[in-house]
Protein backbone atom coordinates (compact mmCIF):
# COMPACT_ATOMS: atom_id res chain seq x y z
CA UNK A 1 0.00 0.00 0.00
CA UNK A 2 1.36 3.22 -0.79
CA UNK A 3 2.20 5.83 1.75
CA UNK A 4 0.18 8.88 1.97
CA UNK A 5 2.47 12.01 1.46
CA UNK A 6 4.47 13.83 3.76
CA UNK A 7 2.23 17.03 4.96
CA UNK A 8 5.65 19.09 4.78
CA UNK A 9 7.43 17.19 1.92
CA UNK A 10 9.97 16.23 4.22
CA UNK A 11 10.08 12.46 4.61
CA UNK A 12 8.33 9.94 2.15
CA UNK A 13 5.15 9.54 3.84
CA UNK A 14 6.37 6.84 6.59
CA UNK A 15 7.29 9.42 9.18
CA UNK A 16 10.69 8.55 9.34
CA UNK A 17 13.58 10.13 7.23
CA UNK A 18 16.30 7.56 6.41
CA UNK A 19 20.33 8.88 5.63
CA UNK A 20 22.38 7.44 3.29
CA UNK A 21 24.52 5.99 6.23
CA UNK A 22 21.02 3.56 7.23
CA UNK A 23 20.69 6.21 10.51
CA UNK A 24 17.76 7.58 10.70
CA UNK A 25 15.32 10.50 12.43
CA UNK A 26 11.79 11.28 13.12
CA UNK A 27 10.03 13.84 10.74
CA UNK A 28 8.90 16.93 11.60
CA UNK A 29 5.34 15.39 10.35
CA UNK A 30 5.51 12.35 12.65
CA UNK A 31 6.23 14.99 15.79
CA UNK A 32 3.43 17.15 15.26
CA UNK A 33 0.83 14.43 14.67
CA UNK A 34 2.49 12.92 18.28
CA UNK A 35 1.63 16.52 19.57
CA UNK A 36 -2.04 16.63 18.12
CA UNK A 37 -2.69 13.33 19.95
CA UNK A 38 -1.13 14.40 23.23
CA UNK A 39 -3.19 17.69 23.26
CA UNK A 40 -6.42 15.57 22.52
CA UNK A 41 -5.48 13.32 25.22
CA UNK A 42 -5.05 16.24 27.91
CA UNK A 43 -8.77 17.34 26.39
CA UNK A 44 -7.23 21.01 25.74
CA UNK A 45 -10.56 22.28 23.31
CA UNK A 46 -10.07 22.35 19.64
CA UNK A 47 -10.48 26.11 18.91
CA UNK A 48 -7.41 25.97 21.45
CA UNK A 49 -5.46 22.95 19.87
CA UNK A 50 -2.95 25.54 18.46
CA UNK A 51 -2.72 28.66 20.35
CA UNK A 52 0.97 29.05 21.87
CA UNK A 53 2.51 31.58 23.77
CA UNK A 54 3.64 32.69 20.26
CA UNK A 55 -0.38 33.50 19.43
CA UNK A 56 -0.55 35.93 22.74
CA UNK A 57 0.12 39.35 21.82
CA UNK A 58 0.14 41.41 25.25
CA UNK A 59 -1.88 44.14 25.42
CA UNK A 60 1.02 45.99 27.96
CA UNK A 61 3.19 45.60 29.99
CA UNK A 62 1.41 43.62 33.10
CA UNK A 63 0.74 41.14 30.70
CA UNK A 64 4.27 40.57 28.97
CA UNK A 65 5.62 39.93 32.77
CA UNK A 66 2.75 37.31 32.87
CA UNK A 67 3.57 35.61 29.68
CA UNK A 68 7.73 35.93 30.61
CA UNK A 69 6.76 34.06 33.92
CA UNK A 70 4.24 31.42 31.93
CA UNK A 71 7.44 30.61 30.09
CA UNK A 72 9.63 30.49 32.60
CA UNK A 73 7.19 28.16 34.85
CA UNK A 74 7.74 26.12 31.93
CA UNK A 75 11.24 25.90 31.76
CA UNK A 76 11.16 25.09 35.60
CA UNK A 77 8.66 22.62 35.24
CA UNK A 78 10.52 19.15 36.32
CA UNK A 79 11.23 21.26 39.43
CA UNK A 80 7.72 23.15 40.50
CA UNK A 81 6.25 19.49 39.36
CA UNK A 82 8.22 18.25 42.77
CA UNK A 83 7.17 20.76 44.68
CA UNK A 84 3.61 20.94 43.72
CA UNK A 85 3.48 24.87 42.51
CA UNK A 86 0.81 25.77 40.55
CA UNK A 87 -0.30 28.92 39.05
CA UNK A 88 -3.16 31.58 39.31
CA UNK A 89 -4.20 33.57 37.02
CA UNK A 90 -7.07 36.00 37.80
CA UNK A 91 -9.34 38.82 35.90
CA UNK A 92 -12.56 40.54 36.53
CA UNK A 93 -13.58 40.62 32.66
CA UNK A 94 -14.21 37.52 30.57
CA UNK A 95 -12.48 37.24 26.96
CA UNK A 96 -8.79 38.57 28.13
CA UNK A 97 -7.09 35.51 27.10
CA UNK A 98 -6.59 33.07 30.33
CA UNK A 99 -7.49 30.30 28.82
CA UNK A 100 -5.65 31.07 25.74
CA UNK A 101 -2.27 31.66 27.83
CA UNK A 102 -3.57 28.23 30.09
CA UNK A 103 -3.87 26.48 26.80
CA UNK A 104 -0.48 27.57 25.74
CA UNK A 105 1.49 26.50 28.89
CA UNK A 106 -0.35 22.90 28.38
CA UNK A 107 1.16 23.36 24.88
CA UNK A 108 4.51 23.94 26.08
CA UNK A 109 4.71 21.27 28.39
CA UNK A 110 3.43 18.86 26.25
CA UNK A 111 5.76 19.54 23.28
CA UNK A 112 8.76 19.78 25.75
CA UNK A 113 8.38 16.86 28.35
CA UNK A 114 6.01 14.49 26.44
CA UNK A 115 7.04 11.18 25.32
CA UNK A 116 4.06 8.71 25.49
CA UNK A 117 0.95 7.85 26.56
CA UNK A 118 2.31 6.19 29.67
CA UNK A 119 1.86 9.31 31.91
CA UNK A 120 -1.08 11.52 31.96
CA UNK A 121 1.44 14.99 32.12
CA UNK A 122 -2.01 17.42 31.31
CA UNK A 123 -5.48 17.95 31.89
CA UNK A 124 -7.00 20.47 31.04
CA UNK A 125 -10.77 20.58 32.19
CA UNK A 126 -13.83 23.24 32.51
CA UNK A 127 -14.89 23.19 36.11
CA UNK A 128 -18.39 24.21 34.84
CA UNK A 129 -18.30 20.94 32.45
CA UNK A 130 -17.01 18.73 34.88
CA UNK A 131 -19.62 19.55 36.87
CA UNK A 132 -22.80 19.58 35.03
CA UNK A 133 -21.62 16.16 33.43
CA UNK A 134 -22.01 15.07 37.29
CA UNK A 135 -25.41 17.17 37.26
CA UNK A 136 -26.66 15.13 34.03
CA UNK A 137 -25.73 11.82 35.34
CA UNK A 138 -27.95 12.69 38.84
CA UNK A 139 -30.92 13.93 36.61
CA UNK A 140 -31.07 11.05 34.45
CA UNK A 141 -30.65 8.31 37.38
CA UNK A 142 -32.07 9.57 40.51
CA UNK A 143 -30.85 8.02 43.60
CA UNK A 144 -33.71 5.79 44.80
CA UNK A 145 -35.52 5.37 41.35
CA UNK A 146 -36.20 2.07 40.29
CA UNK A 147 -34.14 0.14 37.70
CA UNK A 148 -36.54 -0.37 35.27
CA UNK A 149 -36.53 3.13 34.25
CA UNK A 150 -33.02 2.65 32.67
CA UNK A 151 -30.63 0.61 31.36
CA UNK A 152 -28.04 -0.32 34.46
CA UNK A 153 -25.20 -1.05 31.55
CA UNK A 154 -25.90 2.44 30.67
CA UNK A 155 -25.38 3.98 34.15
CA UNK A 156 -22.69 1.78 34.52
CA UNK A 157 -21.08 2.59 31.86
CA UNK A 158 -21.54 6.96 32.13
CA UNK A 159 -20.27 6.01 36.40
CA UNK A 160 -17.19 4.54 35.19
CA UNK A 161 -16.68 7.58 32.57
CA UNK A 162 -17.16 10.07 35.09
CA UNK A 163 -14.91 8.14 37.49
CA UNK A 164 -11.98 7.64 35.02
CA UNK A 165 -12.04 11.16 34.36
CA UNK A 166 -11.99 12.45 38.49
CA UNK A 167 -9.31 9.74 38.84
CA UNK A 168 -7.23 11.42 35.87
CA UNK A 169 -8.27 14.94 37.65
CA UNK A 170 -6.57 13.92 40.94
CA UNK A 171 -3.80 12.12 39.68
CA UNK A 172 -2.32 13.59 36.29
CA UNK A 173 0.66 15.41 36.41
CA UNK A 174 -0.78 19.42 36.02
CA UNK A 175 -4.29 19.62 35.77
CA UNK A 176 -5.86 22.99 34.48
CA UNK A 177 -8.84 24.02 36.01
CA UNK A 178 -10.40 26.39 33.59
CA UNK A 179 -13.00 29.17 35.15
CA UNK A 180 -13.32 28.41 39.09
CA UNK A 181 -16.50 29.99 40.22
CA UNK A 182 -18.63 30.37 37.37
CA UNK A 183 -21.00 28.05 38.79
CA UNK A 184 -23.71 28.31 41.32
CA UNK A 185 -22.62 26.57 44.10
CA UNK A 186 -24.75 23.78 46.05
CA UNK A 187 -22.98 21.57 48.19
CA UNK A 188 -22.28 19.32 45.84
CA UNK A 189 -20.30 21.64 43.89
CA UNK A 190 -18.23 23.04 46.89
CA UNK A 191 -17.43 19.69 48.50
CA UNK A 192 -16.27 18.33 45.17
CA UNK A 193 -14.18 20.90 44.54
CA UNK A 194 -12.81 20.72 47.93
CA UNK A 195 -11.72 17.65 47.87
CA UNK A 196 -10.08 17.65 44.09
CA UNK A 197 -8.12 20.70 45.29
CA UNK A 198 -6.79 19.33 49.12
CA UNK A 199 -6.50 15.66 47.46
CA UNK A 200 -3.87 17.51 45.09
CA UNK A 201 -2.15 20.18 47.02
CA UNK A 202 -1.56 17.20 50.05
CA UNK A 203 0.15 15.44 47.56
CA UNK A 204 2.30 18.28 45.67
CA UNK A 205 0.33 17.96 42.45
CA UNK A 206 -0.20 21.37 40.91
CA UNK A 207 -3.19 23.12 39.97
CA UNK A 208 -3.40 26.03 37.32
CA UNK A 209 -5.95 27.73 37.56
CA UNK A 210 -8.01 30.48 35.96
CA UNK A 211 -10.85 32.91 37.30
CA UNK A 212 -13.09 35.51 36.84
CA UNK A 213 -13.02 35.93 40.72
CA UNK A 214 -10.74 37.48 43.10
CA UNK A 215 -9.85 35.30 46.03
CA UNK A 216 -12.22 36.70 48.02
CA UNK A 217 -15.38 36.32 45.75
CA UNK A 218 -14.38 33.00 45.62
CA UNK A 219 -14.14 32.61 49.03
CA UNK A 220 -17.66 33.96 49.97
CA UNK A 221 -19.43 31.66 47.26
CA UNK A 222 -18.28 28.49 48.32
CA UNK A 223 -19.08 29.14 52.18
CA UNK A 224 -16.51 27.25 54.32
CA UNK A 225 -14.97 25.01 51.43
CA UNK A 226 -14.39 28.66 49.32
CA UNK A 227 -12.16 29.80 52.53
CA UNK A 228 -10.13 25.77 52.79
CA UNK A 229 -10.25 26.16 48.92
CA UNK A 230 -8.44 29.45 48.31
CA UNK A 231 -6.18 29.05 50.81
CA UNK A 232 -4.85 25.89 49.79
CA UNK A 233 -4.60 27.16 45.92
CA UNK A 234 -2.78 30.06 47.22
CA UNK A 235 -0.30 28.45 49.13
CA UNK A 236 0.88 26.73 46.23
CA UNK A 237 0.60 29.81 43.87
CA UNK A 238 2.42 32.35 45.82
CA UNK A 239 4.54 33.32 43.63
CA UNK A 240 3.06 32.62 40.55
CA UNK A 241 -0.82 34.62 41.33
CA UNK A 242 -1.28 37.12 38.50
CA UNK A 243 -4.55 39.86 38.10
CA UNK A 244 -5.30 41.31 35.05
CA UNK A 245 -7.40 43.42 33.77
CA UNK A 246 -7.20 45.40 30.85
CA UNK A 247 -9.20 43.71 27.39
CA UNK A 248 -6.60 42.15 24.88
CA UNK A 249 -6.61 44.44 21.67
CA UNK A 250 -7.13 42.93 18.93
CA UNK A 251 -3.86 41.26 16.80
CA UNK A 252 -2.81 43.87 13.97
CA UNK A 253 -1.74 42.44 10.73
CA UNK A 254 1.79 42.95 9.94
CA UNK A 255 2.13 45.26 6.64
ZN1 LIG B 1 7.14 13.72 7.02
Amino acid sequence: MENEKCPLNICDGTGVIVYEDNTFSECQCRKNMHLQNYLAHAKIPIDYRNKSFDEFDPNNEEQKEILVKLQEYVDVWEDVKERGIGFSLISNQTRVGKSHLACAVAHAIIEKYQKSFDKDLVLFVNVTNWIDRWRAFHARFPIGEDEQFYDPAEKQKEIDALCNLDKRMNNCELLILDDIGEIPVTSFVSSKLYSLVEYRTSNNKPIFITTNHPWDVIKKKYGDDGVRIVDRLKEKSTENTFCFDKPMKKKKRKK
